[in-house]
């Protein structure tokens, strides 16, 4: 993305933004900027937009205002699109294979006391993340083409069928109406705090990285990321034997309210909670007693949380 000097503003480009203002301003009253507003690239909840979709909504965007939401107080600074259009990056491709296409947009701020600081901000190189409100008529299935809104397929968005990934395909835009951008250091990588919550990302920004020469830190973030799975495998099991020692100690709450008290707890609170349930149960029960109780039905319940947490 871009930054443009204010003095940089074509005499066309005021043209089109004086489309939008009250009185007419001269390149001198303007500071303006690009934006990729969305891409037919897969998000967070495993949909992407069509071409079609994303040609639409770069018609729908001009003339739209942006806000800056890193401050609070800082919402009457706005930005206006002027100018927006589609565009392939070459040699670019989407998770699924397909020519990256984006929506680019150029707005303006109005140069003023007020804007000042934003303008200095945007001025010194830094990205802009965006996120954009619109609506939405189609959510197709990627494998079958079905309409994914109202359940029409068993396809599971973010899951393999056949080695296909099936993902929902946003299409016919009713209407752009919002977009608010967030100032953020250039050296962070854009997407890079969504690309964990998918596979299909999380390995794309390991590409990334690799191709661009950076792979001391891909294989850092790739051994993090093992890390952060042999760690949660762990609270896993260890919610598991919680639970079990709940039972356990019959404590007088049944195993599926038991299994959904544990699920946000952290590794300390469990092995805490965990500790608690065995010494409940040490001072309730002698030792023959527990023989007794493991042959009562509570343990088809610790089998039946068991199958349901290795199922997830
Ligand atoms: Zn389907």
């Amino acid at each position: 993305m871009d930054n443009e000097s204010k003095n940089n503003v074509s005499e066309q480009e005021l043209e089109l933004i004086n489309k939008y203002s009250r009185k007419e301003l001269g390149a001198d009253d303007v500071y303006t900027f690009s934006v990729v507003l969305c891409d037919n690239d897969v998000d967070r909840d495993n949909e992407h937009f069509s071409d079609s979709a994303l040609d639409t909504l770069a018609k729908m965007f001009i003339g739209v205002t942006g806000i800056y939401d890193h401050d609070p107080s800082a919402k009457n600074q706005v930005a206006r699109i002027y100018d927006c259009k589609t565009e392939f990056v070459d040699g670019k491709t989407t998770v699924y294979g397909t020519p990256y296409k984006r929506v680019t947009a150029k707005a303006y701020i109005p140069v003023c006391k007020s804007s000042e600081e934003l303008i200095a901000m945007l001025d010194s190189g830094i990205k802009k993340e965006v996120s954009v409100g619109c609506g939405i008529a189609k959510c197709t299935c990627s494998i079958c083409g079905e309409d994914m809104r109202i359940g029409a397929c068993s396809h599971r968005k973010g899951k393999h069928y056949d080695g296909r990934f099936c993902c929902g395909v946003l299409d016919e835009p009713t209407d752009a109406y919002e977009w608010s951008f967030t100032a953020v250091p250039a050296q962070r990588r854009a997407g890079v705090v969504k690309s964990f919550t998918d596979e299909a990302t999380f390995k794309r920004l390991c590409t990334d990285l690799e191709s661009s020469g950076e792979s001391e830190i891909a294989d850092y973030i790739k051994s993090l990321r093992a890390k952060a799975d042999e760690g949660e495998r762990y609270r896993s099991v260890l919610r598991l034997e919680t639970v079990k020692a709940g039972i356990t100690a019959k404590i007088g709450i049944e195993s599926a309210l038991l299994e959904s008290m544990v699920k946000g707890l952290s590794v300390d609170e469990l092995l805490k909670l965990k500790g608690c349930f065995e010494k409940t149960a040490d001072k309730r029960f002698p030792a023959r007693m527990q023989t007794a109780c493991e042959k009562d039905n509570s343990s088809r319940d610790i089998e039946a949380a068991k199958m349901k947490q290795y199922t997830i």
